[in-house]
């Protein structure tokens, strides 16, 4: 069978779950090998061969923390060189969409960017895309050189299905541009204690109806209450009410989550350009001709004020 190259996000060997789920939608094109750079490569086998990975190709140098990108895309086309793959599978972070473009570029390759899913087709993987701000999903194949698709997390749920995950060294040597780009500090950012907003199961988001800062805990609590991140509107974001790190929409963060909530959000076509492809999508608006209300699953008409902190405390109960 053939094989098919998964680029590894992970923090110091923890794998983080968008992996997981390329290594579940890999196994429908292929065997799964995973190509992971940095630290925690052994740790990182363990989880990564029980979720379907035949090998790992690993490779840890100074230059992939010290310097961005490049020298991950020289990596990851040393393990293309080695494997010939039939496809190569990257998460759509935007580090990670970085990467697959710069190696689509060097192996002349087509690439397809932001897949919400992926098949197995005659002649090629086939992915579906949400487009032109969600207003169309269409399904499309690489016509040119080895398959390069990012997916979006939340694209599929990861699957068990224990495979070797042996680890073998990836040799890897750095082109002149590796060291082009210093990287010169690092600030993580604070812990809020929830789930990052694109990797989210769930996510809970306010808009201008929360009608400011000192409200968005109603948010909040509905959002712990669920183990769900809190995203915004531009609206609430631009008025100051919540970071912009947590805008979701054009302009924003691209989520794709299990459940969506929208509260005090009216739905303008940025907004969903950003949410539209959530599974389960639930909105509370005191407006009954809202726009969101044309892509709910469930819709509540009413002041979010009374309804959402009603939500929490039945989700606490539960
Ligand atoms: P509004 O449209 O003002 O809607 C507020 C809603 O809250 C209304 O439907 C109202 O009925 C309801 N409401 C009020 N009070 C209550 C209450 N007590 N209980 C329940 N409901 C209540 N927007 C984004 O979100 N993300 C983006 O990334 C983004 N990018 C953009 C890029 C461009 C180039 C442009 C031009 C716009 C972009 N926008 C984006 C802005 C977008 O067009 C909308 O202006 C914005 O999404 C509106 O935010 P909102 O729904 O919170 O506010």
């Amino acid at each position: 069978m053939a094989e098919v190259l998964i680029y590894v996000d992970h923090v110091d060997g923890a794998v983080r779950k968008p992996t997981l789920e390329l290594l579940t939608l890999a196994r429908r094109i292929g065997d799964p090998v995973a190509v992971h750079l940095g630290p925690g490569a052994e740790e990182a086998a363990k989880v990564l061969g029980e979720h379907g990975a035949v090998k790992v190709l690993a490779a840890d140098a100074a230059e992939f923390a010290d310097y961005l990108v490049v020298p991950k895309v020289d990596a990851l086309q040393a393990a293309y060189d080695a494997v010939s793959p039939a496809a190569v599978l990257v998460p759509s972070s935007a580090e990670g969409k970085e990467i697959a473009a710069r190696l689509a570029v060097r192996i002349g390759s087509g690439i397809i960017t932001d897949a919400v899913d992926l098949e197995a087709g005659d002649e090629g993987p086939v992915a579906t895309q949400s487009v032109f701000a969600a207003g169309y999903t269409t399904r499309s194949r690489i016509t040119r050189g080895t398959p390069v698709i990012t997916v979006k997390p939340n694209s599929a749920t990861p699957e068990a299905a224990p495979a070797a995950g042996a680890v073998e060294q990836l040799s890897v040597s750095f082109g002149e541009h590796a060291t082009g780009t210093k990287v010169t500090a690092r600030t993580p950012r604070e812990s809020t204690g929830r789930p990052e907003l694109t990797e989210a199961a769930i996510v809970v988001s306010g808009g201008r109806g929360v009608n400011g800062a000192e409200n968005f805990h109603v948010i909040e609590s509905l959002a712990d209450s669920l183990g769900a991140a809190v995203g915004a509107s531009r609206a609430a974001v631009d008025a100051g009410w919540y970071p912009h790190s947590n805008q979701v929409g054009q302009t924003g963060k691209s989520v794709s989550p299990q459940l969506y909530v929208a509260a005090g959000i009216s739905g303008a076509i940025q907004h969903r350009a950003g949410m539209q492809t959530s599974k389960t999508i639930v909105a509370v608006n005191k407006d009954a001709e809202a726009p969101i209300f044309d892509l709910v699953d469930y819709g509540v008409v009413g002041d979010l004020f009374q309804v959402v902190p009603q939500l929490t405390e039945e989700v606490k109960t539960r």
